[in-house]
């Protein structure tokens, strides 16, 4: 009896970590930590600041709808704002239209955006988040024009558009 049980206990702790591997990325899906402080806001105190659509991006990590938002053919030259924060986040003279319906840069202001690896759609997706707020902006890619290689896919509704 003794020895079925240690037997046992041997097949069940490497499971148990091979199933802690598998089931810790489900783990990413709250907001990101916010970096500063004063932008710690409560669930309630970013609903009362944010429209109901720019919450559920930048708060829930949601994904607007394709070719929805205006900035997606904003031509202008300008700065792209965190629409949670107010942080800039990207310029005009690196965006481009990258064909896929949403905002697309090919690189970010700097220190302006962290990343980190979610699974949303059980694939591997690299998120990026406002540094300042923890505001969830997008996704980056490896599929974008030179000299980065990067597409940054940002929502529309998570950013404030303010032209030169
Ligand atoms: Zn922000």
């Amino acid at each position: 009896m003794n020895q079925f049980l240690s037997r046992r206990t041997f097949i069940l702790i490497p499971t148990m970590s091979f199933l802690k591997i598998i089931f810790k990325p489900m783990q990413v899906f709250a907001s990101s930590l916010v970096s500063k402080e004063e932008w710690n806001f409560s669930k309630d105190e970013w609903k009362a600041r944010l429209s109901p659509e720019s919450y559920y991006i930048l708060r829930e990590e949601g994904t607007e709808r394709a070719f929805s938002s205006q900035l997606n053919n904003e031509k202008r030259k300008g700065i792209f704002h965190c629409a949670g924060c107010d942080l800039p986040l990207f310029s005009s003279d690196k965006k481009y239209d990258s064909g896929t319906g949403w905002p697309s840069f090919w690189d970010s202001i700097q220190g302006s955006v962290e990343t980190k690896v979610d699974f949303k759609l059980i694939v591997p997706r690299t998120e990026y988040h406002c540094s300042r707020c923890g505001g969830h902006q997008g996704h980056v890619f490896n599929d974008g024009p030179p000299p980065t290689g990067k597409r940054y896919c940002n929502n529309g509704l998570a950013l404030r558009f303010v032209p030169e």
